[in-house]
């Protein structure tokens, strides 16, 4: 008998887009394809810019020559990356080279971050937010340790420091699903929290190029003291398009620190070490590819498109206000959060746009139990298909 690890089952929601597409299969086998609108799952549309492109297909004839062929990447990623992304996306912000890790995801950084905590470590973690965060430290054995940190229309869909300790926290700005960002004042309330407390703050920021309010900081990194408390993590899967690719970097500050029975231990030695071991790193042309999206060119092209989805997402907020409809974030994250109207769950309005409507979306309760009344819209989509989403919602 082969003893499993029992915490696995402590993941009681059920995983949603399986039980989406069912749905969506159903409904495709009695509607023509073209009435359906899939405004449900948060994947770009856009095709690959040019110069990603090109990057890539070069770095491939190059792994086809024997002069140029790459084998085994670095596990801390590139340093042609590495660079690039201090130089591009950090400027003057005082983040090195050897601060960036290159990895395949946020997905995996938000999974495997918690791994540099103990078992008995505390975790705050938004409700509604990307569910990995929970998920991963119920699968560490943390259920009993986690903290959770609501996130409702009176405090604006934004976490507040709680009242007790805790020893790290996942914060998700611009955030999904409710699709707002932390303002300056937000970001300082928790740096002076972990400043206080000791807390470590992981920062999800895979919307970073989304942001466009003015009191909206683009990394953590611009604020003091955020050095000694924050870790960022960014992805080029909806900044560039490359959810299909694979490629994304998080920041750990050397100023980071934590406690092992009492003494101090650099986080970002513990994280080198951790990478060096787990990890055989991510594809050279992959990698090429990214830093082809921090080109001049890389830029302008990947930037027309955040704005495309930005407008959309624009288009669509502002249709649903006009409907009469409560609706929120979108500024500075591709995606609009609609409180379900007349008090119906989220899924039962799912069902009802789906059935009635054929407009594809996803009840807010697949991201924590604050997001049962509303549903999530995506604006990784094209004019014409908000301009018919609006029409048959004005018609509800
Ligand atoms: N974090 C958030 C908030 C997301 O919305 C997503 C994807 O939708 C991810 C992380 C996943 O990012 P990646 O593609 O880099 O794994």
């Amino acid at each position: 008998m082969s003893k499993l690890h029992a915490p696995l089952l402590d993941v009681k929601r059920e995983y949603i887009y399986p039980i989406i597409e069912k749905k969506l299969e159903l409904l495709q086998q009695t509607t023509h394809p073209d009435e359906i609108i899939n405004l449900g799952i948060g994947d770009i549309s856009l095709p690959l810019a040019k110069t990603i492109q090109q990057a890539i297909c070069l770095a491939v004839e190059e792994m086809g020559d024997e002069q140029t062929l790459r084998g085994y990447p670095p596990g801390l990623g590139f340093a042609f990356l590495r660079e690039k992304i201090a130089e591009v996306e950090y400027g003057d912000l005082r983040i090195s080279p050897e601060e960036i890790f290159i990895s395949d995801g946020i997905n995996s950084d938000a999974s495997n971050f918690q791994e540099l905590f103990a078992h008995h470590a505390s975790v705050g973690i938004p409700d509604p937010s990307y569910p990995v965060y929970l998920d991963v430290n119920l699968m560490a054995g943390r259920s009993k340790y986690i903290h959770i940190l609501p996130c409702r229309e009176d405090n604006g869909f934004i976490p507040q420091p709680p009242e007790v300790v805790l020893d790290f926290v996942y914060l998700c700005t611009p955030s999904n699903p409710m699709a707002v960002a932390m303002s300056r004042d937000d970001l300082k309330a928790w740096i002076d929290y972990a400043k206080k407390t000791g807390c470590i703050l992981l920062i999800d920021n895979a919307y970073s190029a989304f942001v466009r309010s003015k009191d909206v900081p683009k990394s953590i990194y611009e604020l003091e003291g955020a050095h000694e408390v924050a870790i960022e993590m960014r992805s080029f899967s909806k900044s560039a398009g490359f959810t299909g690719l694979r490629c994304a970097y998080s920041v750990v500050p050397k100023g980071l620190v934590g406690h092992i029975e009492g003494k101090e231990f650099s986080i970002h030695k513990l994280w080198s070490m951790r990478m060096a071991t787990k990890s055989n790193g991510v594809a050279y042309p992959i990698q090429r590819g990214a830093e082809a999206a921090l080109s001049e060119k890389g830029r302008e092209e990947t930037k027309t498109q955040v704005d495309h989805y930005l407008a959309e997402t624009k288009r669509l907020k502002e249709g649903l206000l006009h409907l009469g409809h409560s609706v929120f974030g979108g500024l500075d994250a591709p995606y609009v959060w609609w409180k379900v109207p007349g008090g119906k769950t989220g899924w039962e309005f799912f069902d009802e746009l789906l059935q009635k409507h054929q407009i594809l979306s996803v009840p807010g309760s697949a991201f924590g139990k604050e997001g049962e009344h509303f549903v999530r819209l995506s604006g990784f989509t094209k004019k014409e298909t908000v301009e018919k989403a609006l029409k048959k919602i004005g018609k509800l």
